[in-house]
């Protein structure tokens, strides 16, 4: 049976970390500083200063645009972060285009995808950099390893495969028109799951001993589907029954008898995300305000 990769245990540990990399940040007289639509409560928890902007839904996008333009200029804001999707009159390209490179702490624009393809120091995407999190601190080793990463979103699937080419795997990236998936994914000495299809990954299609990394959220709700994936699973029966749905990756949860180590659904990548918004802000803040931190603390950068 695999090893569980216990997300919520290594997203509390980032947290701490950020925790105090803001108390030392705060003896310089430095507060990082979050602006985002819907997230509250993680930002208290370690310090950071958040706010919370909830314009109406029939923003314009040029409305939109101004108050993006009004956060980059702000110098205590040193994260944005516009939650998708947005409504169908604002033009998303647009305003993802208009946050400040230094303040993207998705990591979505352009110029850090860029600076991730190349090497260069920015802000990576917080699932991806969640994941290569969990590897590190899970001492799984990447350099040499065969990599197979399904999905090629921008928001999971590039980039988390330009973090594993990065350091050093060979890594192939399949999707829906891949040839022989399974026998593709049978490669993999580690494998990243990025579909958004409940359980489609089965143990047939992972190595005996393979590290797999399950980023799909899918919320069943059909009994027979439910019955596919958790056949003879008394507690998940019970949640569902109770609750009429339960939450499951895009990898079958048998594949565990076959894998090595695996993360679990909930509880693996997902608490990851929102660590690594945080640790993204305080990583901001260290790039665009390092030179007025004293050395002591622009060090832990
Ligand atoms: P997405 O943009 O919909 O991309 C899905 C990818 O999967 C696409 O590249 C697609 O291929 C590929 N795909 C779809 N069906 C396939 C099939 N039958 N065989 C092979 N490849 C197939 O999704 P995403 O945003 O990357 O998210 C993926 C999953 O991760 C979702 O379940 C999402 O909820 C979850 N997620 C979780 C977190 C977290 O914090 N844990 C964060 C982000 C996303 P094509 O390109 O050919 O269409």
């Amino acid at each position: 049976m695999a090893i569980i990769l216990d997300g919520n245990r290594i997203a509390a540990d980032i947290k701490a970390e950020v925790a105090s990399q803001v108390k030392s940040m705060a003896e310089a007289g430095i507060r990082p500083g979050l602006a985002v639509i819907l997230v509250g409560k993680s930002c208290e928890e370690v310090g950071i200063y958040g706010e919370k902007l909830t314009p109406p839904d029939t923003i314009s996008t040029q409305e939109l645009l101004q108050l993006v333009h009004q956060l980059n200029k702000r110098d205590e804001i040193d994260g944005i972060l516009v939650q998708l999707p947005l409504p169908t009159q604002v033009d998303s390209k647009k305003i993802l285009m208009a946050v400040d490179p230094a303040k993207d702490v998705d990591g979505f624009h352009p110029v850090n995808v860029g600076f991730l393809s190349t090497q260069r120091p920015g802000l990576v995407p917080c699932t991806p950099a969640g994941i290569m999190e969990i590897l590190k601190r899970s001492n799984i080793a990447v350099a040499r390893q065969e990599a197979v990463v399904v999905g090629r979103s921008d928001i999971v699937g590039k980039p988390v495969a330009m973090l594993l080419i990065n350091a050093n795997a060979t890594v192939t990236i399949c999707h829906s028109k891949t040839r022989d998936l399974p026998g593709v994914c049978r490669r993999a000495d580690i494998l990243v799951a990025a579909i958004g299809r409940a359980g489609m990954i089965t143990g047939d299609a992972v190595k005996p001993g393979a590290t797999v990394i399950d980023v799909g959220m899918n919320k069943v709700t059909d009994p027979a589907e439910f019955e596919r994936l958790f056949a003879g699973n008394a507690k998940r029966l019970e949640g569902f029954r109770t609750k009429g749905s339960t939450l499951v990756g895009d990898v079958h949860p048998q594949a565990a008898e076959v894998a090595g180590a695996i993360t679990p659904v909930p509880g693996g990548v997902g608490p990851l995300t929102i660590a690594m918004l945080m640790a993204n802000t305080v990583k901001a803040a260290r790039m665009r305000r390092g030179s007025r931190m004293p050395a002591m603390v622009a060090e832990h950068a």
